[in-house]
């Protein structure tokens, strides 16, 4: 049966082009009566002349309508009511690449496609059946969308079945092969990073549906590993950008090299990669682990450099059906955390315990911005107590947290937490101010030694800070004494060693805190306008016992007298320790022999107590 059948339809092989060409004159596709054009009855009463130019106007139409078919970019056939071919032009031959003289008009559709399977334009799988089942369908529907087809060649057509109406089919052929293929590229490019063509975010988490939905008994299990690089960032500082872009594609050759075809190999971003594949055990996901440590630790060459950087991969196993990627990412990322505190260059297996340390690393983390706005932070003062005449002569300013259910928690606990959350700035600002308003009630002779941390000071604002806190509050700054670590000095940027300065010129006293805990460079003391060494508690503690620690303890006061430093020691518990400091010319002693940290209240009531006795004694 011919595909399109349908004997209400009229024969149209008959009239045509001629009635497409009247068709087009009136511009009315429904071809009904034009009531501007001239009608057949006056056509045949005019006279011969009047009828010659009709003709030649017909033939004119013809022509153009011709020409039109011929230069479309389609190719198309029209058949009439019996699936014969009506009209063809010159695009569908070249599309389908056959002669000129391979079909003619009468043929049926049958016999074209006939035609076309046998010279191999169709690829195997479209028979001569399914093309035709397809047309009809197609003619069916006639819904005005277009079927994709591809040819043995791998092009692809977009064709369009329509239904003339009055009778008969047209279909239409465009070749979409480029556009398809642009097409594809986007996707492509959507579903790809771009730098090193490994899966992006969003494609590893269709291809983890993927992954799941393929079951697979043998190996029931999933492992997923979170790689971060090492030093990445320093190569990027060192060698630039392009060299950093080669790195990352390198490292993405050598993932995929490590990996199995099925394996999901996707960059998150920066220099953050996934690997997530299907292992039979939990103990085969370590291996996998330590794999990609290797591989990615090796040097690498590029652009004549030889670049060593290191890998750190947190990973985590789940059984093949979990349906959410979410918690896997979580927890290879927080394992990746563990690897990374571990020292870097090494791997972290996820256990349950990770994740309550997280937890509770959040609670406080909330806990502490609460704290922050609700002021829930005190600070106490510890005395400073010069070593000759045993008078106090400052206090430290030590901060605590006043937890509304867990009472008082001492500074460790919670101000590493605050410097790496960003808290530490607002703290730090509030600590100074507390403390100089606090000192406004002491003696005049009395300082206030405020911490402050490597992240205050690499703020350049820190200095004008100092200052502007000094004017509010009315402290004079031979008052104030700023204590610094070494580790603010480390770095190489200028911004620490300019708040120095502007500290320093507005006569305020900088102490180098715990001295001989870090790198105890000697060059700093030269060449920062440091006021005193506090030598750190411990070398206190060992004194008794280690020659090393008293060794040191006269050096250092030794070394501070020749270059006119005060040195102060920190730890002074006992009466014994007391005498040795005083014995090594320490100038300044600090510890529990004299006093703890204590509240401001107390602290006032202490200071103006030996002023008094001060007083009596002269
Ligand atoms: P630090 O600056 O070395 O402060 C001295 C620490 O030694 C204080 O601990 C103090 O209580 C303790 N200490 C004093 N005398 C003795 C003693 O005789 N024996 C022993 N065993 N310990 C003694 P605290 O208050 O727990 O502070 C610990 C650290 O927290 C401080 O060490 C300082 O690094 C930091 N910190 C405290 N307050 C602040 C602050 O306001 N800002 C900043 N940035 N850091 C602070
Ligand atoms: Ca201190
Ligand atoms: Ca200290």
């Amino acid at each position: 049966m011919s595909p399109h059948a349908d004997p209400r339809r009229k024969n149209v092989s008959d009239d045509w082009p001629a009635n497409m060409t009247a068709t087009r004159r009136t511009g009315h596709a429904e071809g009904g009566p034009d009531p501007t054009s001239p009608g057949i009855e006056q056509i045949r009463g005019g006279g011969e002349t009047e009828l010659l130019a009709v003709n030649a106007d017909l033939r004119e139409q013809v022509r153009l309508f011709e020409a039109a078919l011929q230069n479309m970019n389609q190719g198309l056939c029209m058949f009439d009511t019996e699936s014969r071919l009506v009209v063809t032009n010159r695009r569908y031959h070249e599309i389908f690449d056959i002669p000129a003289d391979a079909i003619a008009r009468g043929m049926t559709q049958h016999d074209i496609c006939a035609m076309l399977i046998a010279q191999g334009c169709y690829p195997p799988s479209e028979t001569l059946e399914w093309i035709e089942e397809a047309t009809r369908a197609a003619l069916q529907s006639d819904n005005g969308l277009p079927i994709l087809r591809e040819l043995a060649d791998g092009r692809v057509l977009s064709v369009l079945y329509r239904v003339i109406q009055g009778g008969g089919w047209v279909s239409t052929f465009e070749d979409i092969t480029e556009q398809q293929r642009s097409a594809a590229r986007i996707a492509h490019l959507a579903h790809h990073d771009v730098l090193t063509d490994l899966a992006n975010t969003r494609a590893m988490r269709l291809k983890y549906l993927d992954l799941i939905e393929a079951t697979d008994p043998e190996r029931p299990l999933l492992a997923m590993c979170y790689i971060d690089l090492d030093r990445f960032k320093f190569v990027n500082d060192t060698y630039g950008y392009a060299t950093g872009d080669e790195l990352l594609q390198a490292v993405a050759v050598r993932l995929r090299r490590n990996t199995r075809r099925e394996d999901i190999v996707a960059r998150l971003g920066g220099d953050e990669f996934a690997v997530i594949h299907r292992i039979t055990d939990e103990t085969d996901a370590p291996a996998m682990a330590q794999r990609l440590v290797d591989a990615l630790s090796r040097p690498y060459e590029i652009s004549g450099s030889l670049i060593e950087i290191g890998a750190s991969v947190g990973v985590t196993t789940r059984p093949l059906h979990d349906v959410d990627i979410d918690p896997l990412l979580h927890d290879a990322d927080l394992a990746l955390r563990h690897a990374k505190a571990e020292g870097r260059g090494t791997f972290s297996v996820f256990d349950v315990g990770m994740s309550e340390a997280a937890r509770a690393r959040r609670l406080i983390e909330t806990e502490l911005q609460v704290a922050l706005a609700e002021e829930q932070f005190e600070l106490h003062y510890q005395t400073l107590v010069d070593a000759d005449g045993g008078r106090i002569i400052g206090v430290e300013a030590l901060v605590r947290w006043r937890h509304p259910e867990r009472g008082l928690i001492p500074p460790l606990s919670f101000i590493p937490i605050m410097e790496e959350t960003g808290l530490l700035l607002p703290l730090g600002n509030w600590i100074l101010e507390r403390a100089c308003r606090d000192a406004m009630l002491w003696p005049d002779h009395i300082t206030v030694a405020v911490n402050v941390s490597s992240e205050q000071m690499r703020q350049r604002s820190f200095g004008d800070t100092v200052l502007a806190v000094l004017a509010k509050t009315g402290l004079p700054a031979r008052r104030l004494e700023i204590e610094i670590t070494e580790s603010s000095l480390l770095e190489e940027s200028e911004v620490p060693q300019a708040n120095l300065a502007v500290i320093h010129d507005a006569g305020i006293s900088i102490a180098m805190d715990d001295f001989g805990t870090g790198y105890s460079s000697l060059s700093y003391l030269r060449r920062f306008p440091i006021n005193k060494i506090k030598i750190d508690r411990s070398f206190m503690k060992d004194a008794e016992t280690s020659a090393d620690a008293r060794a040191i303890i006269r050096a250092v006061s030794a070394l501070g007298a020749s270059m006119g430093l005060t040195t102060l020691i920190e730890g002074v518990e006992t009466v014994q320790q007391l005498e040795f400091a005083r014995l090594e010319g320490v100038g300044q002693l600090q510890g529990y022999l004299f006093s703890r940290p204590q509240p401001e209240s107390v602290v006032t009531k202490l200071l103006y107590d030996d002023r008094l006795q001060a007083a009596s004694e002269q």
